[in-house]
């Protein structure tokens, strides 16, 4: 028996919470999350979260308490902050919501409810990221079906036959309603990368993709796929895989054919993606490779930095990122618009 069995027994309370403390009023305006005045003070301790400050609101119409945590995503939690912390670094280090449960020591529900707010914490650093300059594209087929529970609990009606692990495939390109949706990944040479999962990969679908993840006027590398050859709007050129040329000159799309033999493993770990899943997990994957020049505890508390603020916690809780992100109904007119978004 190990004498400390979990690593948040390590940390010290009140370390964590005035490190909670500063990320949630560094550069924002330490004013009342009600009425936006500044005329605050404080008020008083918790006792069952020590650290944890109490501040009340001065202004007459108000008078009403707060506290470092008021509004943002970890408002309400009854965990410490050194479980939030662990967590958050678990999952920039790529573990799945079981093993972040099992080492920090809570519900496995609970690290999966958290391990949703986190990442779409994360992804609204990605929401308005568009690439330029010299851009290589690839595309890939992934398996994702309907993993998970019913929303009543029990088994789920599949309306088929149950696919069955390592079966042959059927034959042609992957479609969402065949459980094998496409991928797209957008490279730039500058390091940024993009990579979207959409319904099909026709014409259409692509171009739109494009649309969204590239500058009109880039450059565009890709494979001599017929989707990539309609392109219109960009600077083209490819490499002909059938005819075994995989690179001329300049001309190659090895950096984004590498961006997938990382992105594979990656969601390896989570052991089959549901198809309503798999945008969350490309864009969160599109997030830690974005900041990869960060160890995995500063990536960590950036998402920390967004889920303390409360305009991008509530729509974290819903899941509303993610929601913007799936490219799946790209043709279809989305409620979320992301090109309506970016104007
Ligand atoms: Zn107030």
């Amino acid at each position: 028996m190990s004498m400390v069995s979990h690593l948040h027994h390590l940390f010290n309370p009140e370390t964590c919470q005035s490190y909670i403390h500063t990320l949630r009023w560094k550069d924002r305006p330490f004013q009342c999350p009600r009425c936006q005045s500044h005329n605050v003070g404080p008020w008083g301790t918790y006792h069952y979260q020590p650290g944890l400050n109490r501040y009340r609101c001065k202004e007459q119409a108000c008078k009403r308490t707060f506290n470092d945590l008021t509004g943002t995503l970890l408002d309400g939690s009854k965990r410490s902050m050194m479980h939030w912390i662990l967590a958050t670094f678990l999952l920039c280090l790529a573990c799945s919501s079981r093993r972040i449960a099992r080492e920090v020591g809570v519900h496995v529900r609970t690290s999966y409810r958290w391990c949703w707010w986190l990442r779409n914490a994360g992804l609204a650093y990605e929401m308005h990221r568009q690439l330029e300059g010299t851009v290589e594209a690839d595309d890939l087929y992934h398996t994702a079906g309907h993993k998970g529970q019913a929303k009543q609990g029990g088994k789920k009606s599949l309306g088929r036959r149950p696919r069955g692990r390592r079966k042959k495939r059927e034959p042609g390109r992957g479609h969402y309603d065949k459980d094998r949706p496409a991928i797209i990944a957008w490279v730039s040479r500058q390091g940024a990368v993009v990579i979207q999962a959409t319904r099909d990969f026709t014409v259409q679908t692509v171009q739109k993709a494009a649309d969204l993840a590239v500058q009109a006027g880039s450059r565009l590398y890709t494979d001599s796929a017929s989707s990539y050859r309609a392109l219109k709007g960009y600077v083209h050129d490819y490499v002909n895989h059938t005819q075994k040329e995989y690179a001329r000159g300049d001309v190659h799309e090895n950096r984004a054919e590498c961006l997938f033999s990382l992105l594979k493993p990656y969601l390896r770990v989570f052991r089959g993606i549901s198809k309503t899943n798999l945008p969350g997990y490309v864009g969160f994957f599109q997030f830690l490779r974005n900041f990869r020049q960060l160890t995995a505890f500063e990536q960590a508390e950036m998402i920390l930095y967004a889920a303390l603020d409360p305009a991008i916690a509530s729509r974290a809780r819903q899941g509303d990122f993610v929601k913007c992100l799936d490219h799946f109904n790209l043709l279809q007119t989305a409620s979320c618009d992301p090109l309506a978004e970016r104007r």
